[in-house]
């Protein structure tokens, strides 16, 4: 991207500037207020080396100041105290009845966010010098890390065996989107995964390196997704296909380890996706 020359900056963009340089000092000063060993915690981000390492964050700098917190003493006599103000900004609930926050959860939705609960400010001022600290170091690293991912997939995509999951999609690869979790099968449970589905009567269709698993009748189609383990999904296409608003499919699966009446099984299934449409 141009980057402007500083001799080029508009007022505009010179006003942001000293905006934005004057908010970070203010941020930083609310910080720097902090008792030491909070102001510690609050600014451990920077020891944050890669971006992952930033996802659990936030998490960890709320129960380390969780820990920090001070019941207060005056809970029903014989009971534990299960109340504590902000160890960052000394508040406790809007509620006029109770002092403090609630131990824990109380006080780490305040100081996390939740819901209707606002940020504690101590806390936004640190989460928004931490994000900003991890956008300038691991940016470039990001992106050359995604743009790298996008080389493998393509590269992938030149050689190996892909599938078509209906009739307008683009092929996959084998473990391309199976979901959160599940892994793809190997090329022995594939086999087993295509016999079964030869036994309900699917044949395979393959175009070069891109295959397909198909079954269709009068006014319906319906592909096979047997790439992930534990089960087979089912896509059933309408044909022809509806209009632009038209649902493009319903769905169903059978599992790998269901194993009498599969072909009734399936036709249930199939009966209950085209009623959907
Ligand atoms: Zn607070």
């Amino acid at each position: 991207m141009h980057k402007k020359r500083p001799q080029e900056l508009t007022p505009a963009d010179a006003t942001i500037a000293r905006l934005r340089d004057e908010l970070y000092q203010a941020r930083r000063t609310i910080l720097d207020l902090m008792p030491g060993d909070i102001r510690e915690i609050l600014t451990s981000y920077y020891h944050c080396e890669t971006s992952k390492a930033t996802y659990t964050w936030d998490d960890e700098v709320a129960a380390a100041l969780i820990d920090l917190a001070k019941p207060l003493p005056n809970a029903a006599p014989g009971s534990i105290p299960n109340r504590a103000y902000c160890p960052l900004c000394q508040r406790g609930s809007s509620s006029p009845y109770a002092e403090g926050f609630a131990l824990t959860e109380g006080l780490r939705r305040h100081l996390l966010g939740w819901g209707d609960v606002q940020r504690c400010d101590v806390m936004d001022a640190a989460i928004a010098l931490a994000r900003e600290s991890w956008r300038r170091r691991f940016e470039a690293a990001d992106a050359a890390e995604a743009a790298k991912e996008r080389e493998q997939k393509e590269q992938r995509k030149r050689t190996e065996n892909l599938y078509r999951l209906g009739p307008n999609e683009d092929p996959l690869l084998i473990d391309e989107s199976v979901g959160y979790g599940r892994a793809a099968r190997d090329p022995t449970q594939l086999m087993w995964a295509e016999q079964r589905l030869s036994a309900l009567g699917f044949q395979v269709v393959a175009e070069g390196r891109i295959k397909s698993y198909t079954q269709s009748d009068k006014g319906f189609v319906v592909y096979a997704d047997p790439r992930a383990e534990g089960e087979i999904s089912f896509r059933v296409y309408w044909m022809p296909q509806p209009k632009k608003f038209g649902r493009r499919y319903a769905q169903f699966s059978l599992k790998d380890a269901w194993k009498h009446d599969l072909v009734t099984k399936y036709k249930t299934r199939l009966v209950a996706a085209l009623s959907q449409q």
